[in-house]
């Protein structure tokens, strides 16, 4: 045993070819780590230093912080060593120091969402030496008030706590700038400095009770543990949660010499993208300042400049910045430091190929020398990944089953999803310019807090700038406008990871938070306005703009064929009418899985005549009313079959309980009375019989057909009537009639035989037959159990997973919002279940349905038309079952046919 606690390497080092860790190990070296020691490897100048595992996090969380720094004390001592001897410095010497900074890095990039602390090893000693070592006193000192300034937030636990609160560290920055009138943190004297680092720390004595730590060593452990913390912080649990990346996982902790971009105007900071993570276009872009560090580019608190002169050209333009203005004032990298730009354009190219995606990178110019800290495959909208993924296959740097596999199936969403129609666009007000952080369209009402974000139906989130603490509320708002920040600021990168429409550094914008206002030029807007963003412009709209459908771009087009190519289980559409059937279909649906034919008897015509039946006392009066109902069903079957032609349509007999179909209104309810010359209190009987405790579980499914056959008659009439209606007219139709909710073989059994004498009776009428499968839904657990006696019966099995959910789970599905939002916050569910398939749980029913059913009848037909046939890790799961096709919401058919093509080459790998 000991010797095995011995051998487990917890510290991994990096900084020159001979690293311990490559791209390859993300779950043990967090992304970061990883690609920190990939970067080394292949002689990219990174800084040294080393990293500790993800594992580390989680046996810290398991054993508590003596044990844990008890296991690692011994390596990470050594590797500071190592890092001394790299540099040529050592750590806590006060003429020769060593600083580091300790950042966090998960397995999944985090943006913003754990903490890093800069200088670390910094005291009061130490900036003496800094200043002295080299001759750069202003530089020392800021470093120095950088450090408290983050120390204090990140370890000391002195970030303010709401939003109402200020930062303690700001505060008395922005004091000393009013006293001073300055404006910019570079504009601060030594003696500034100086005295910021005395305030510091006296508010850090009076908050804490203790005086700022001094010992470089008990600085480091501090930050170490702080690191693990943060992966349990709030805003890091929110993002977890969201992406549902389970708590297991952990962070790593990077410790890192520093490099400094704030030495003076011969150093900077920056971040830059390989490519446009807007729109996918193959321009290298980003931003930087120069005498800066760390996250000032994205933090935002002054205007970042561009760094290719292209770039910059079109920046000015948007700010509408003369050319004069913007060569003097705000030059791009390729402008000023020539020589550094072109090492870094060779390194960008450099890592894209080695990676062989859009790298997303961080870099820091020290005194003329630049240094990368950071690369990452590069967040990006919808919009950007397909461009990027056709652009790289067509660029050969990937094949064709690489170009799959880089598309994250949500985001096609994005593209699916309305756009301003030009005309309304054209009308518009605009009533202020901004960056185009991420394209699409938000109309909404204008909330000023996060928290606010669900005030209104639909909201858009208006700040001066946006932080992690913002996260929940940007997701949930409509669209995102920011005041300040480039293309690189928080706001715009996260609002292109969730797909989100954003404005950012809109300067004209001048928002009051106290009074909730929204000024441009003269004009006031209040919380609650309407306004409405165009992301892929920058423009700011006045009011609500009409939205219409998107036209799909050919690239789109090409990674669907690809798709296809590679795909093998089929993927079908939920549609109830001939126009969902049309949209399914221009998105590539192979037929259809579930046509739900109760919606239809909602239409107002339509209803009437389903009332009758259900009110009907007897056979007779029932198979009237019936008559009324099967020409319009007959009808909508034949538009919905044209739509679909050649392809197979499954059609489910009635299935919810009557009651939803009676009027609970008294107005409604004499109207029927009269209609039906019956008396008001016979409606009003007949209401409250229908009446049950449970109509989830109550007269619904093929329990309805068995009771009332002549509804099953009337249904499989119009389906059998209409397929061979349109056979006359040439057209080919695959109907398939599905028989709901069966739980025992013998509730299928009487429900075949009344649908196949039905269709025989109407081939000897029409002295033509047309050929059909009868099938049934497994949703009743029983049914997954009973599966092989099923299938001898069935021609098919179409997984209905609302119900199976339901049942299996015993949630209702219309009583658990009432608990299921608790379950989730409290970690008691960890997705939603009708969300998310429970492949755990009510998977074990789809296979063990899926195999019974198949171990008497091999080529059972086999396909789920629940929710979840949309959503891709259940869609992955259906491919995993041996499914021939999922079926989905028009919207999702797109999503759902990549999945299956992914998880197809998946399989293969
Ligand atoms: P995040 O994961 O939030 O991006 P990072 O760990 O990347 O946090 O660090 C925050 C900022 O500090 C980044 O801009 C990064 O480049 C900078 N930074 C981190 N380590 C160093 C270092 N050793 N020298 C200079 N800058 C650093
Ligand atoms: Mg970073
Ligand atoms: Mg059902």
């Amino acid at each position: 045993m000991e010797m095995l606690q011995d051998v487990k390497k917890r510290v991994y080092r990096f900084g020159n070819k001979a690293t311990d860790g490559n791209s390859k190990m993300k779950n043990l070296l967090g992304g970061k780590g990883a690609n920190l020691a990939e970067m080394s490897s292949i002689g990219i100048p990174v800084p040294p230093g080393f990293t500790i595992t993800t594992d580390v996090c989680t046996e810290y969380n398991l054993l508590g912080q003596e044990t844990v720094i008890e296991m690692i004390k011994e390596e990470v001592e050594e590797s500071i060593s190592n890092i001394e001897s790299f540099m040529g410095t050592s750590f806590g010497d006060k003429n020769n120091p060593l600083l580091v900074s300790v950042r966090s890095g998960a397995r999944v990039s985090m943006p913003g969402m754990m903490d890093t602390v800069l200088n670390l090893g910094m005291n009061d000693e130490v900036v003496e030496g800094l200043a002295k070592k080299t001759n750069n006193e202003p530089f020392a000192w800021d470093s120095y008030r950088r450090f408290i300034q983050m120390y204090g937030g990140v370890v000391l636990g002195m970030k303010p706590a709401s939003k109402e609160d200020i930062d303690p560290f700001e505060e008395i920055m922005e004091h000393l700038k009013e006293k001073r009138g300055i404006h910019l943190d570079t504009e601060f004297t030594i003696q500034d400095l100086k005295d910021l680092v005395y305030d510091f720390k006296d508010t850090v004595k009076k908050r804490t009770g203790h005086d700022f730590p001094t010992n470089p060593w008990e600085q480091l452990w501090g930050a170490i543990i702080a690191v693990f913390n943060s992966w349990n912080g709030d805003r890091a649990v929110y993002y977890r949660n969201i992406h549902g990346y389970p708590a297991n996982w952990g962070t790593a902790v990077n410790v890192q010499a520093m490099v400094y971009g704030n030495m003076g105007d011969n150093s900077g900071t920056g971040v830059c993208f390989t490519r446009d993570a807007g729109t996918g276009e193959n321009v290298f872009n980003g931003e930087y300042l120069i005498n800066a560090q760390g996250e000032d580019v994205v933090a935002g608190v002054r205007t970042p400049q561009q760094i290719t002169k292209l770039g910059s050209e079109r920046w000015a333009e948007l700010a509408k910045v003369e050319e004069d203005d913007r060569a003097a004032n705000y030059p791009s990298l390729q402008e000023l430091m020539p020589s550094i730009f072109k090492e870094l354009d060779y390194y960008q190219g450099t890592l894209e190929k080695h990676y062989r995606d859009m790298q997303d990178m961080e870099f820091t110019i020290q005194d003329g020398k630049l240094w990368i800290l950071q690369t990452r495959n590069g967040k990006r909208t919808g919009a950007a990944m397909v461009k990027i993924a056709v652009d790289l296959l067509k660029e050969k740097m990937i094949d064709e089953k690489e170009a799959i596999l880089l598309l994250e199936a949500n985001k096609l969403d994005e593209l699916l999803h309305p756009i301003f129609d030009p005309s309304a666009l054209k009308r518009s007000h605009v009533i202020a310019q901004g960056l185009p952080a991420s394209p699409g369209a938000a109309t909404g009402k204008i909330v000023f807090f996060a928290d606010e974000a669900n005030k209104y139906k639909n909201t858009i989130l208006v700040r001066i700038e946006t932080s992690p603490e913002d996260l929940e509320g940007m997701n949930i708002a409509k669209g995102i406008l920011t005041a300040r920040g480039g293309m690189t600021s928080h706001a715009a990168v996260v609002a292109r990871g969730m797909g989100k429409c954003c404005i950012s550094g809109a300067g004209a914008l001048k928002i009051n938070y106290k009074n909730r206002t929204l000024t441009v030029d003269d004009h006031e807007y209040h919380e609650g306005d309407w306004i409405s963003l165009n992301g892929s412009t920058g423009n700011i709209i006045e009011g609500k703009v009409a939205t219409m459908e998107p036209e799909l771009s050919g690239e789109f087009a090409e990674v669907m064929k690809l798709a296809d190519k590679y795909a093998i289980m089929k993927v079908r559409t939920n549609a109830d009418s001939p126009k969902d059937a049309k949209v399914a279909r221009s998105f590539g649906a192979q037929g259809i899985g579930l046509t739900r034919t109760e919606h239809m008897f909602f239409e107002v015509d339509r209803i009437k005549a389903m009332r009758e039946m259900i009110l009907a006392d007897t056979v007779k009066g029932r198979k009237q009313a019936l008559e009324d109902l099967l020409p319009m069903q007959r009808a909508d079957f034949e538009g919905i079959f044209k739509e679909m032609e050649g392809l197979s349509v499954t059609i489910r007999l009635l299935d919810p309980p009557l009651h939803e179909f009676v009027p609970h209104q008294l107005a409604t309810q004499k109207e029927l009375a009269e209609d039906m010359h019956i008396s008001l209190q016979a409606v009003k009987n007949k209401v409250a019989e229908l009446e049950e405790f449970n109509p989830m579980l109550g007269h619904r499914g093929c329990r309805l057909g068995n009771t009332y056959p002549e509804i099953t008659e009337m249904q499989t009439r119009a389906i059998i009537e209409a397929a061979i209606n349109l056979k006359e007219r040439g057209v080919v139709c695959k109907p398939e009639i599905m028989v709901p909710l069966v739980g025992t073989v013998k509730e299928f059994e009487t429900q075949e035989q009344i649908i196949r004498a039905t269709a025989n009776k109407i081939f000897e009428e029409r002295n033509d037959t047309i050929e059909f499968l009868i099938g049934t839904m497994i949703e009743v657990p029983r049914a997954a159990l009973m599966a092989d006696l099923i299938a001898e019966k069935a021609d098919f099995f179409s997984f209905g997973t609302n119900d199976l959910t339901q049942m299996t789970f015993g949630y209702s599905r219309d009583d658990a919002g009432k608990f299921l939002p608790i379950y989730l916050k409290k970690g008691i569910l960890k997705v939603d279940p009708f969300e998310v398939l429970d492949q755990e749980g009510v998977g074990q029913l789809v296979k063990m349905g899926t195999e019974r059913g198949r171990s008497t009848k091999p080529n059972l037909k086999v396909g789920i038309c629940g929710e979840h046939g949309g959503e891709p890790s259940s869609v992955e799961f259906c491919y995993k079952t041996g499914m021939d096709y999922v079926s989905c919401s028009p919207y999702r058919v797109p999503i759902a046919r990549l999945v299956s093509a992914q998880a197809a080459i998946k399989a293969t790998l």
